[in-house]
């Protein structure tokens, strides 16, 4: 499977770390229950095409049953118990993600296709991390500059993709519930099990029934779930096309909203940069969880005179990277998570070529069975093509070049989209002079897709409004704050 020169011997995980149920109820006011209105659907492991189980759709009954067990939660218990009996709760699902870290790492990796050792190193700790940092705040939360009271909003609905799913689940729980507000949590459904797996923990942490209600179900679910009159806000991480859809339906309602939708970011190298460290920088930067990342570094911008060495440097990089099973920990790339989104990358990379940009993927073999696309590079493009606009959501990167700082900014900003840029230069001052004009939510100076908890997170423009993580975040799930 490898297409490096390298010999790796095989080094699996073991799937013994988990125990898959052959099928999955509705997490609705603490208990498992079946749908009433509803149906059932398969997952599928991306790498194997092997169905993992049989999940539970809700359908407009359930998803009105999840929410009133949400709002009966909010009024009774939640919402009036102090801040610091909150705290010991949301601290004792933070010991229990990182009690079943190895278990939820491969059922990630199983369900969603990504390498273990991103699920294992990034998406569990950082999970831990933010329930961990969130329940800090439970008590504090009228010392942190968002007002001396400040008062939960209600009953939210969260709805989540499948790129990082329990990581995307702890972004939108753990604020949620360190200010005092219930949730019904809506996962993907193409990779619903590690939201099934937190019920659980929340099970075990002896969550009070109905604080956090879990509806597994495809779009049609997330549509009831947000035009619930019983609910207050809304949550959603998703494509550009499905929020600004959410925000016509919820028009003149009332409800709070807030989105995180796609992007399209510039990686800008100049030639005064550690160019090694450029370069894996990138690497992280596009190939990392297979390019689907909103805030992937899809446009690589690099100064004319280090343009080639760049490029050759990266495919040389690219050439000794392992593609094939997730469960491998020598895995460095794993599998496009559906059909649908291996067409879509398909389909973009395809008009690529036709615009006229030059593409090149390394040697490399691909699995029999599962979906998966080559880490591929275009060179020789222009900004107008659709490679260079459109968010690919795959591990697929632009290369186009610039002369001046001010063609740099100009080019990058010249996107629909503003959630993440990144800026690489020996220069701390021209790191912060160009960061201070580029059109994005989060720049990295000389890194790139590092998250934090306490840093907040999200977009300009069509990349959507609303911050998660930080103070920030906080002020979206409370009245009366600063922001929110
Ligand atoms: P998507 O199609 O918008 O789906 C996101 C979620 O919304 C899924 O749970 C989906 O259910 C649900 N959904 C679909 N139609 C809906 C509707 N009409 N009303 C309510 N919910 C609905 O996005 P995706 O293609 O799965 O995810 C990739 C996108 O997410 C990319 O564009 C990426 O940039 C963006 N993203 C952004 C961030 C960020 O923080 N800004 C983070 C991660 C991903 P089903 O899964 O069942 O369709
Ligand atoms: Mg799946």
């Amino acid at each position: 499977m490898a297409f490096s020169r390298f010999a790796y011997a095989p080094a699996p995980e073991s799937r013994s770390a988990v125990n898959i149920r052959p099928s999955y109820g509705l997490f609705i006011a603490g208990e498992w229950a079946s749908p009433l209105d509803g149906g059932h659907f398969k997952t599928e492991s991306p790498s194997s095409q092997e169905v993992l189980a049989e999940v539970s759709s809700a359908g407009p009954e359930d998803v009105d049953r999840a929410v009133r067990a949400a709002r009966r939660a909010y009024e009774e218990t939640w919402a009036p118990m102090p801040g610091k009996e909150r705290a010991k709760y949301i601290f004792r699902v933070a010991r229990l993600i990182q009690e079943r870290s190895r278990e939820l790492a491969v059922l990630e990796s199983l369900d969603n296709g990504k390498p273990i050792k991103e699920s294992r190193d990034v998406d569990v700790p950082l999970a831990a991390a933010h329930f961990f940092y969130h329940a800090g705040w439970a008590d504090k939360l009228a010392y942190a500059g968002l007002g001396p009271d400040p008062r939960p909003i209600g009953v939210v609905g969260q709805v989540i993709p499948w790129n990082f799913p329990l990581l995307m689940a702890a972004w939108k729980l753990a604020p949620a519930l360190a200010t005092g507000n219930t949730c019904v949590l809506k996962p993907a459904e193409t990779t619903p099990l590690s939201a099934l797996v937190l019920a659980e923990i929340f099970e075990q942490a002896d969550l009070p029934p109905g604080v956090v209600n879990i509806v597994t179900g495809d779009g049609g679910t997330g549509a009831t779930l947000v035009a619930h009159p019983g609910i207050d806000k809304v949550a959603f991480t998703g494509s550009t096309e499905v929020g600004k859809h959410i925000l016509g339906a919820l028009a003149g309602t009332g409800k709070r909203i807030t989105l995180e939708l796609g992007g399209k970011a510039a990686n800008i190298v100049f030639d005064d940069a550690p160019l090694s460290q450029a370069v894996e920088g990138i690497v992280n930067g596009i190939f990392f969880n297979q390019g689907h990342v909103c805030c992937a570094g899809s446009r690589l911008l690099v100064q004319e005179p280090v343009a080639e060495g760049v490029v050759e440097a990266l495919k040389r990089r690219l050439a000794t990277l392992r593609l094939g099973d997730p469960l491998d920990k020598n895995t460095d790339i794993g599998a496009i998570n559906s059909p649908q989104q291996l067409e879509k990358i398909r389909e973009l990379a395809a008009a690529g070529e036709a615009e006229g940009a030059e593409r090149w993927s390394p040697a490399c073999q691909i699995p029999e069975r599962g979906y998966w696309f080559p880490p591929t590079v275009f060179t020789g493009v222009a900004p107008g093509q659709r490679i260079a606009r459109e968010e690919i959501f795959g591990p697929v990167l632009s290369v186009l070049t610039f002369r001046t700082p001010e063609e740099a900014i100009e080019k990058a900003n010249n996107t629909t989209y503003g959630l993440s840029a990144g800026v690489w230069t020996d220069k701390g001052s021209r790191a912060l002079q160009v960061a201070s004009r580029l059109k994005a939510g989060v720049v990295w100076a000389n890194t790139f897709n590092r998250f934090d908890p306490a840093s907040p997170f999200g977009g300009y423009r069509e990349s959507g409004f609303g911050r998660e993580g930080g103070r920030q975040g906080l002020s979206q799930y409370l009245k009366g704050a600063l922001d929110g």
